[in-house]
């Protein structure tokens, strides 16, 4: 799939007008990876889990595109309630929730939580009493970037017992949950929960329940070009084990990383360049505290583009703070730079500035709509607008 990658002549535009860093969001690429969703996967209701990336620029483009929403917190309820998502278009999706979360879900009319323990179902079934609920399953994946269900998902054993604790305590079970893990490059862990899930509405169906929704999760991967996916074949794979074990069930997905991954560029500036230990290094004015955070948050190692010629020499990326953990990569090809140069890394929207920081006092990257300063730039930004790198 093609992502979004500003040309060196837009990058230049930008840090003429602001300052750096910037984080440069495409809706154009939202839409396009959304758009992909619908088309292939048409059978898939989508809620975007916003703590990928929680930018208004993008949260207001899945609005209007027609996206429902995953939420985690009573301050992502909030912010979608501000923005004017109903209540019925999200889904509490932590199976751990606050009081705090309860209450704002309460009062927004969020009327749909995962859940995965027996605790839970008695705080659900007291702050939000005629929830519909859908029971999170473990799954075993050992393949994902980031495995979730050590965190999260009921032992299969344990399942009815927990929807029929559910259904006492006045809930109304409707489905199951599942999440394959993070960046899941395989469509095996998909099959084993799919059957896994068969056998427990199955199980359930002979117990008087109607488990009505499966939600796949989040999990399918970030399409950029060094992560030698092939989504169309995954997709169909998918669709196919979907037909083959749900024909007769509704199939929601919350995913995050693969709606936002590749919509965002980060335009750094070197700030400093020294000679240690005989290898080049460079620092940059924004790092692992700021939209960097994915190299710990989210082990992603990220692409960076200095639009330069010469010589690729293996060089180390610090970021701007005073802490020796602020590394962004080692001995990475590059040609020699300069105080000033800018350096761009493409397909950083998931996990980047939605955790970045204010460490060591340095300010968060401003996040720019790269649709909205192309229409103000006019014919400069239009003439090279081909934003999109051929994978
Ligand atoms: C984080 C999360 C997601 C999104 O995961 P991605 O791998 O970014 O798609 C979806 N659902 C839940 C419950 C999550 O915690």
């Amino acid at each position: 799939m093609k992502s979004f990658k500003l040309t060196k002549e837009q990058a230049e535009i930008l840090v003429n007008k602001y300052p750096t860093p910037l984080a440069v969001i495409s809706t154009d690429q939202v839409e396009k990876n959304y758009r992909f969703l619908l088309d292939n996967m048409p059978r898939v209701r989508v809620f975007y889990a916003m703590k990928a990336n929680p930018s208004p620029i993008i949260i207001e483009k899945m609005i209007d595109m027609g996206s429902s929403f995953d939420v985690a917190s009573d301050g992502e309820i909030r912010m979608l309630q501000s923005m004017g998502v109903r209540g019925e278009n999200m889904i509490y999706a932590n199976p751990i929730k606050t009081v705090q979360g309860l209450m704002a879900a309460a009062e927004a009319g969020v009327n749909r939580f995962t859940f995965d323990s027996e605790r839970e179902v008695y705080k659900m079934a007291e702050y939000v009493p005629d929830a519909e609920v859908l029971l999170r399953v473990r799954i075993k994946n050992a393949k994902a970037l980031v495995n979730l269900n050590e965190k999260f998902g009921a032992e299969p054993e344990n399942a009815i017992s927990l929807l029929n604790l559910a259904r006492e305590q006045g809930l109304d079970p409707v489905g199951l949950a599942v999440h394959v893990g993070s960046q899941t490059l395989s469509t095996e862990p998909y099959y084993e929960a799919f059957s896994l899930c068969r056998g427990i509405i199955d199980e359930a169906r002979q117990l008087g329940f109607s488990l009505n929704i499966l939600d796949i999760g989040g999990g399918l991967p970030v399409p950029a070009p060094d992560t030698c996916v092939n989504l169309e074949n995954m997709v169909r794979e998918i669709n196919a084990g979907l037909d083959k074990f749900f024909p007769d069930i509704e199939i929601w997905a919350e995913p995050g990383r693969y709606i936002c991954g590749t919509v965002m560029n980060a335009i750094t500036r070197v700030i400093g360049k020294q000679i240690r230990d005989g290898k080049i290094c460079y620092y940059l004015d924004d790092g692992v505290y700021g939209i960097f955070s994915g190299v710990f948050f989210d082990h992603w190692e990220y692409e960076l583009n200095s639009f330069k010629q010469g010589k690729m020499l293996p060089s180390t990326f610090f970021g701007p703070s005073c802490d020796s953990l602020d590394v962004l990569t080692k001995d990475y090809p590059c040609p020699d730079l300069q105080i000033d140069d800018i350096v761009v890394a493409s397909d950083c929207g998931a996990y980047t500035v939605a955790s970045a920081t204010n460490f060591n006092g340095f300010a968060k990257a401003r996040v720019i709509h790269w649709e909205k300063e192309k229409e103000r730039l006019g014919t400069a930004a239009e003439q090279k607008s081909d934003c999109e790198a051929v994978v």
